[in-house]
């Protein structure tokens, strides 16, 4: 059994549905369990142009799923849930980002491990570490709350719904 972490994100056609829609669906993955859930956070989009806000959360699994099977796996929950892959970095109904696998360093075309970009994302390191042991969670990194720390200031703020209820 392994323990990933999965980042959640959503600005389009009621993201906050979507986000528990998409909880809802990685519980229901094959030998998958939904162990940990964060609340949901507000960030500003990153991407180009004028787009609403997100909703970001981070919710951890236990799976025997193999991390390629899983990034599929998350692929064909943001398919079902209407994304349309536009521009990089675009408006979307759903993203789902494959944090952390246990400790696996990988780098393929198809997928990187740990997410390249999530050590500087608040919107990824808040929620990660409400529902994570905060040291030594990213392998070669610092730890959680210097990664923290280091983080510049987006204007993140947490709306004080939690994904599970
Ligand atoms: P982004 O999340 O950066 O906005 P996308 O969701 O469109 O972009 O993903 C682009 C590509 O990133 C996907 O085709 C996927 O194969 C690749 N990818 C590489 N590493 C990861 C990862 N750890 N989690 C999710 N996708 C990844
Ligand atoms: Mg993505």
């Amino acid at each position: 059994m392994s323990r990933a972490y999965i980042g959640l994100g959503s600005n389009l056609d009621n993201p906050l549905a979507q986000l528990r829609h998409a909880t809802a669906a990685l519980a229901n993955l094959a030998v998958t369990t939904l162990v940990a859930t964060s609340g949901i956070y507000r960030s500003r989009a990153l991407g180009p142009g004028e787009q609403p806000d997100y909703l970001n959360a981070v919710v951890a699994l236990d799976t025997t799923l193999d991390p390629l099977a899983l990034l599929r796996a998350l692929q064909a929950i943001e398919q079902a849930q209407g994304r349309v892959r536009g521009e990089r970095w675009g408006a979307r109904t759903l993203d789902l980002d494959l944090l952390l696998y246990d400790d696996v360093v990988l780098d393929s075309t198809e997928l990187t491990l740990p997410h390249p970009r999530m050590a500087e994302r608040d919107f990824v390191l808040y929620p990660l570490a409400e529902i994570s042991d905060t040291r030594n969670l990213l392998p070669g990194a610092p730890d959680l709350a210097t990664l923290i720390e280091r983080c510049a200031d987006n204007g993140l703020s947490h709306t004080g719904w939690q994904l599970g209820q």
